[in-house]
């Protein structure tokens, strides 16, 4: 702890976090948004109490919990590929933990809530418009199921902020608003990296042995391969991670070390943005000119942050174990490609394994960047169509399928898609079948006999003429005495 208090600007050594007051915002507050699911099901708080003029004050930073002693955190990072030096939170306050009802801890945090001795040139707010953009994607990517910080609160105030509006070149002012976010833990790999560049080694030991301690519980403090093990599951869960990511299409826009937490959630809402037409090199945030974050990079970026992460540990690592977490590390590619392929398959609906699933995945994904079709609406679509309407292509209301299905190569893939999609049958040729097919091809309607060829072609889709033929129903009582004789 840096016991110096005060709200001053500085570099500071051998500490993790300043003691630092958060400055309440100026004007009537209004409370935007609380989120229901964090209030009750993590704060253990009654949705009634978000009312009150008290709830208002705690989560803006304009009165303390008993016994909060808030702080801000001290860490580094490399930003945008270069070691920046000390960042530390420059508009975030540390709160406290708290315990719940079911025995989670949580770690809240204020942004927005005034300058800390790591603000540097930063006026230490945040305004509404990147407050919302954090409060509703962190609660939304939760729903989604992927690992993210959470946000129990926003709070807008009268307070003027001034932002460079780069997409206008005018300087527009704009209003400050807190969020109150959480999460199990806040340390990021910038948090490891500041102390290892700072020769703060046995600092960096404490950090590690807490984060083991409280958060990787199956590693035992007393195994000496123990940040090893801690490397090996970051490196794990980062793959993860990013697949997760690359699965709804969410491109976090600031993939900085600083930015990417040690329980490899996902943190610091910032430029993100979901890409919608189908583009790899799709690039949220408007001033990362050479698109070093773009969507299509966070797999090589989180290996990049790895790398670095790596490069933290090694003060308390022996050669062997260097060398160790090193052969892990090469491990990431394969780890990140096995949780991507799964996560596309379930996406397609594919179960099982088949050796073609890459190319089918790899074949749609290609021919949606060439069609421009929506990444979301795209797969929700393939999964919401029957097999009946993705047969005979018939994609009204369909907007994404109908996009996709101008591409010239579509019906090769549906083929593909529609065969794999279920590995059994509804229509196989039963021996009454083929018996009544035979009785009218001897008096010269093959009429059945095509109808049966048709049907069999795509024996695994559900088709309005086999039913009406009863093909997939009971077989008739007269087939049950059929006997299929030898001679041909
Ligand atoms: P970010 O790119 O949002 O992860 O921020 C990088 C660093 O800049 C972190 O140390 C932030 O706390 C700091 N920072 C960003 N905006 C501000 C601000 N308005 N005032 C103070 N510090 C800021
Ligand atoms: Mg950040
Ligand atoms: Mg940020």
């Amino acid at each position: 702890l840096d016991e110096v208090d005060g709200n001053f600007v500085r570099t500071v050594k051998n500490c993790l976090f300043s003691k630092c007051i958060p400055t309440p915002l100026k004007g009537p507050l209004r409370l935007a948004a609380v989120s229901k699911d964090v209030i009750e099901e993590i704060l253990d708080l009654d949705m009634a109490v978000t009312q009150s003029e008290d709830f208002l004050r705690y989560v803006s930073g304009d009165r303390l919990f008993p016994g909060s002693e808030p702080l801000a955190h001290r860490y580094g990072g490399h930003q945008f590929g270069y070691w920046a030096g000390q960042l530390g939170d420059g508009r975030a306050h540390f709160l406290g933990q708290y315990s719940n009802r079911k025995g989670e801890i949580w770690e809240l945090q204020l942004k927005g809530s005034g300058k800390t001795p790591y603000s540097r040139s930063g006026d230490g707010r945040a305004v509404i418009r990147s407050s919302v953009r954090e409060f509703l994607c962190s609660e939304a990517m939760h729903f989604l199921g992927v690992p993210t910080s959470r946000a129990a609160s926003l709070t807008v105030s009268d307070e003027p902020v001034v932002r460079d509006q780069f997409y206008n070149g005018n300087v527009k002012t704009e209003r400050g608003a807190v969020v109150l976010r959480l999460t199990k833990s806040w340390f990021r790999i910038g948090s490891l990296e500041i102390l290892a560049q700072s020769g703060e080694t046995d600092l960096l030991r404490k950090l590690l042995n807490f984060m083991i301690d409280q958060h990787f519980s199956y590693i035992s403090l007393s195994d000496p391969e123990k940040y090893v093990v801690f490397y090996s599951t970051v490196v794990n869960e980062t793959a993860h991670l990013i697949a997760q990511w690359m699965s709804v299409g969410f491109a976090h826009g600031v993939c900085n070390t600083d930015n990417f937490s040690l329980l490899s959630i996902t943190i610091d809402y910032g430029p993100f943005g979901f890409m919608e037409s189908y583009d790899p090199n799709f690039v949220p945030n408007a001033s990362d000119d050479e698109g070093r974050y773009s969507i299509g990079a966070q797999a090589q970026v989180g290996l990049f942050n790895l790398e670095k992460l790596l490069a933290a540990l090694r003060p308390v690592l022996t050669q062997i174990q260097q060398k160790r977490a090193q052969i892990i590390l090469k491990g990431y590619a394969d780890l990140y490609q096995m949780r991507i392929h799964q996560l596309f398959k379930a996406k397609l609906g594919l179960l099982g394994e088949d050796e073609n699933d890459r190319y089918l995945i790899a074949f749609l994904l290609k021919m949606m960047e060439d069609t421009q079709s929506d990444f979301t609406m795209t797969f929700r679509q393939l999964s919401e169509v029957s097999a009946e309407q993705l047969l005979n292509m018939n994609f009204t209301q369909m907007w994404a399928l109908d996009d996709l299905l101008s591409h010239l190569l579509f019906s090769d893939w549906l083929n593909m898609y529609l065969l794999r999609l279920n590995v059994n049958p509804r229509y196989v040729l039963r021996n009454w079948m083929a018996e009544s097919a035979i009785r009218k091809a001897e008096m010269n309607d093959f009429s059945e006999v095509e109808l049966l060829h048709q049907i069999l072609s795509s024996p695994f889709v559900t088709q309005e003429t086999a039913e009406e033929a009863g093909y997939a129903a009971r077989p008739p009582r007269w087939a049950e005495r059929l006997k299929v004789s030898c001679s041909s």
